[in-house]
């Protein structure tokens, strides 16, 4: 797991990064406001610590600009202040959690493991409307009922849930689930594309799984057309 801290007092980033580092964390550490936001976006952290009051780009600012962006890396914000509206400004603008100066370092960890822990998570759960997929057991529910399903339906419908409302073409889903060597002019995909719909899709008002005639398949919980 890789934590990035943006903090300018140097005693401070020195003592966090040596304690992270016992505990068997990688550390990066920036000392200004801007090389933390490039170090941010580069999207090899796994959780970033951000002080407030930075030189040449805060902490606030840095934190807008990554979530206007779309950045979905969890941020710890630091603050010096106990000032209420510092928090509720950070936790606002997209923090997920925040820790008062000073603080014990037990606390710290105690955080930065319940961030992690809830990383991982929304990284292994899928969702698509009331559709969940679980990509380390395999499980895929469905408005509270479980779905049966075979290894190469399971593959198929992670493919679709990790692009929703992209279009995959037969080729696209041959390639991804049987491997190059398959050749796609067989209806085989489309074979299997059904079971999966029979199995996501019966007896539920929205339909998920849709076809783009001619062109290959698609998951959404949106109307689709406004999708294609
Ligand atoms: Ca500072």
């Amino acid at each position: 797991m890789r934590i990035l801290v943006v903090e300018d007092e140097q005693k401070v980033a020195r003592f966090l990064k040596r304690g992270l580092e016992a505990e068997g964390y990688r550390v990066e550490t920036a000392a200004d406001g801007k090389s933390g936001e490039t170090l941010a976006r580069s999207n090899t952290f796994d959780l970033a610590i951000l002080d407030v009051v930075l030189p040449r780009k805060n902490g606030f600012e840095i934190l807008r600009d990554l979530r206007n962006e779309g950045h979905k890396l969890p941020v710890l914000m630091l603050t010096a202040r106990s000032a209420t509206e510092d928090i509720v400004s950070g936790l606002d603008l997209g923090a997920d959690d925040y820790l008062t100066k000073p603080f014990a370092f037990d606390e710290l960890l105690a955080r930065i493991r319940l961030l992690l822990r809830r990383q991982v998570q929304s990284r292994t759960r899928l969702t698509v409307g009331d559709l969940v997929l679980d990509t380390i057991s395999h499980e895929a529910v469905r408005g509270g009922k479980k779905i049966e399903l075979t290894s190469r339906e399971y593959k198929m419908l992670e493919i679709f849930m990790r692009n929703p409302g992209k279009l995959l073409s037969r080729a696209d889903l041959a390639r991804e689930v049987w491997g190059y060597d398959f050749d796609p002019g067989t209806n085989v995909v489309d074979v299997y594309v059904n079971h999966l719909r029979k199995k996501v899709d019966q007896g539920f008002e929205i339909r998920l799984l849709q076809t783009a005639r001619g062109k290959g398949y698609f998951i959404t919980d949106r109307s689709p057309a406004s999708l294609l």
